[in-house]
């Protein structure tokens, strides 16, 4: 059986966050999530009315190839939850393209980190106001490697707190990388940087999600 991926969008752009924050990547959402961030600006994406391409690997792969781009990002919504997504990032790796995927942190990482073209994962930790964070798959801090991130995306102090005491709970900057992302228009990147100043927290990146300055931050497709 060949099997076909529900993508909502697929385009070219930089890579906005993470350990490639600023290189040109091929973007593949897939339709879908199992939750329901408070914050969430990928809604729309998930509802299931909402218009999709039915794309096998081939047809992907063609089209990643005609980019001309090296680093595909898999995105969504929740790409792992998508079945046969395992075949999809071992074909694309094999093809010679560097994969990473953006995980909301509530699908275990376990069966993924066995595949021969193993991805980079960018690990979403959901902090309390996202009002997620009971659905954290906490095993997974364990599977992390160097070229992984956690990302702790915050709208308030005490989302801070939170990330400073998960960090510190599960070494996580001696696995990976670490990252602090504000929710657009809920906080000032001025306050999560004074916040690391005040608490002499040395071992996190302040993150801006790049793409939402360089257009409107509403825009989709980039
Ligand atoms: S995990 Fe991501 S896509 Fe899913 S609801 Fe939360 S912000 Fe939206």
């Amino acid at each position: 059986m060949n099997t076909v991926y529900p993508l909502v969008e697929k385009f070219i752009s930089i890579n906005g966050e993470g350990p490639k924050a600023g290189m040109m990547s091929a973007f593949l959402r897939m339709k879908g999530c199992n939750l329901s961030c408070s914050y969430c600006d990928t809604s729309w994406a998930n509802t299931p009315d909402c218009p999709c391409e039915m794309l096998s690997a081939d047809a992907l792969i063609r089209w990643l190839k005609e980019s001309g781009t090296a680093n595909v990002t898999l995105t969504g919504g929740e790409p792992l939850l998508i079945p046969d997504i395992a075949s999809l990032i071992e074909q694309i790796g094999a093809a010679g393209f560097a994969v990473e995927i953006e995980t909301n942190g509530s699908v275990s990482l376990a069966p993924f980190c066995g595949l021969s073209h193993r991805p980079a994962f960018t690990m979403d930790y959901k902090c309390p106001d996202s009002g997620m964070e009971e659905f954290m798959d906490l095993d997974n801090f364990a599977l992390l490697e160097e070229q992984d991130s956690v990302k702790f995306v915050v709208s308030s102090e005490k989302d801070l707190d939170r990330a400073a005491e998960i960090t510190r709970k599960y070494s996580l900057s001696q696995r990976c990388r670490v990252y602090l992302s504000a929710v657009f228009g809920r906080i000032e990147p001025r306050s999560i940087t004074e916040y690391m100043i005040s608490h002499q927290w040395n071992d996190v990146r302040l993150q801006l999600q790049m793409h939402k300055f360089i257009w409107p931050p509403q825009q989709r497709g980039v």
